[in-house]
């Protein structure tokens, strides 16, 4: 009803003036020169439930760019065109326990294959897959997926690129590593350019919503019950962002916040919630989408304020799928 809406939002604008504060604990990613000019105190969050109930606060239109998010889209996209089975013989589904751009742990562990398609390894392995001879061939049905779940087509923020394309030399000795060993399918300089280019995307944190709800919802549009991405694959996306979307921070996000979530070092946070069977008045219980921006990030590379954040809501709205 009205009511409760108002009163969600009264409690919501609350607790991100709250966290607000929390942000000065983080700082803004530096490694990737243009991304320093977001603003450290910036916190918003906007959630979208099933049945279209929508709670916005904060910094509500600040565009950003996907960044690390970008894998799970990317994971999705391989799967539906090249089938679950090929990309999972490929890529594996563990939580590597390093950093999201360790290439140490490849060589240490004689793994077999990329630990997971969320930390960078992985990822740049899954868009040497992606089928097509250039980037952007290789990038339109990232686009065509974005653009059904969005409703418009997001674009490209070439200044975010060209910064990322121009710093990224841990991301190319990865993937000569990768090149080394044969985990890559296809010529090194598409794949990391479809790479940086996919991580540029910008979005904006309703959109991040969207894509959570789509989730929550195992891979169907609320609106039209159209099936955008098959259930299996949207199962296991949310699988991996609960045991990998946080990099090494991962376990602790799954015990004290515990939903699917998938953070990049923009400062975007995409979460799907689930529906959940509850007697009581929870809010959302249907299931929800939620995205966070707040570029302050913690040592592990995920928005700081935006995570205690989501723990607090995630708490008082009993969201843990646990
Ligand atoms: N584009 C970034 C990188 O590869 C993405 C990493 C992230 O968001 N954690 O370094």
């Amino acid at each position: 009803t009205g009511q409760t809406q108002e009163w969600l939002q009264q409690y919501v604008d609350d607790w991100v003036a709250f966290y607000r504060k929390h942000t000065s604990d983080g700082e803004v990613a530096s490694y990737i020169p243009v991304l320093q000019q977001a603003d450290p105190d910036d916190l918003g969050i906007s959630i979208i439930g099933k049945s279209g109930m929508t709670v916005r606060s904060g910094d509500t239109e600040i565009p950003f760019t996907l960044q690390s998010i970008s894998k799970v889209i990317s994971f999705i996209v391989a799967c539906m065109e090249r089938g679950v089975s090929y990309m999972l013989n490929r890529v594996d589904v563990e939580p590597s326990g390093e950093a999201f751009n360790s290439i140490m742990h490849l060589e240490m562990h004689q793994v077999e294959k990329p630990f997971n398609p969320l930390i960078n390894a992985g990822a740049i392995t899954v868009s040497s897959i992606l089928p097509g001879k250039t980037s952007d061939h290789r990038l339109e049905p990232i686009y065509l997926l974005l653009e059904q779940i969005l409703g418009y087509r997001p674009e490209l923020n070439v200044e975010v690129y060209e910064s990322e394309r121009d710093s990224s030399m841990r991301n190319r000795a990865i993937g000569y590593y990768l090149l080394e060993t044969g985990f890559l399918e296809s010529d090194l300089n598409v794949t990391l350019e479809t790479y940086f280019k996919q991580c540029s995307i910008e979005v904006t944190i309703d959109d991040l919503a969207r894509i959570g709800m789509v989730l929550a919802n195992d891979g169907m549009d609320t609106k039209t019950g159209e099936e955008i991405i098959p259930r299996q694959i949207a199962r296991i996306a949310k699988v991996l962002m609960l045991t990998c979307g946080m990099y090494d921070a991962s376990g602790k996000f799954a015990t004290y916040v515990g939903i699917p979530a998938k953070s990049g070092v923009s400062g975007g946070i995409v979460a799907a919630v689930p529906p959940r069977v509850r007697e009581e008045t929870m809010p959302f219980t249907d299931g929800c989408g939620i995205g966070v921006y707040g570029p302050a990030l913690g040592d592990k590379g995920n928005s700081i304020a935006g995570i205690r954040l989501l723990r607090h809501i995630a708490n008082q709205w009993d969201f843990s799928i646990f």
